[in-house]
């Protein structure tokens, strides 16, 4: 099992070689480690540069690929504010995202404890939320 705990984010050497499914090739292993080490919300460009520092040789259309990989196998998740670039968030937890409007900088705030999406959406009757999306905008405190 992959520790999600932001204090021992694992290097690439100490992924497994599959998770769920996915074979986990090298650059796969290194596109993850990055999105797991700082839990800044990279872009791609970010993840690419970052990934570029340990493996310099590889293309920003192998990280684009690695992250679609990932995202697509439920290892990360793709954050997309408007028409900003996609960033990726490891945190797969149910939360949603906060913009600071002033600095861009992305938070992941969860619901308070014992809060349903239903006790303040009016969902249809029956209603099965299998995804969530929420990204909210504005700024934080007088910053
Ligand atoms: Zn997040």
């Amino acid at each position: 099992m992959i520790s999600l705990d932001a204090d021992s984010s694992p290097t690439p050497e100490e992924l497994p070689p599959e998770i769920d499914g996915l074979r986990m090739t090298k650059q796969r292993r290194e596109v993850f480690s990055v999105v797991l080490a700082e839990r800044d919300h990279p872009t791609a460009n970010d993840v690419f540069s970052r990934s570029q520092k340990r493996m310099p040789t590889i293309s920003l259309a192998t990280v684009y690929n690695c992250l679609e990989a990932l995202v697509s196998h439920g290892l990360v998740r793709q954050v997309n504010f408007e028409r900003e670039p996609s960033r990726y968030c490891p945190n797969l937890s149910d939360h949603c995202h906060f913009q600071d409007e002033k600095t861009g900088t992305i938070h992941d705030v969860v619901f308070k404890e014992g809060v349903n999406l239903a006790d303040f959406l009016e969902l249809p009757q029956g209603t099965e939320v299998s995804h969530l999306e929420i990204s909210l905008k504005g700024r934080i405190g007088s910053n």
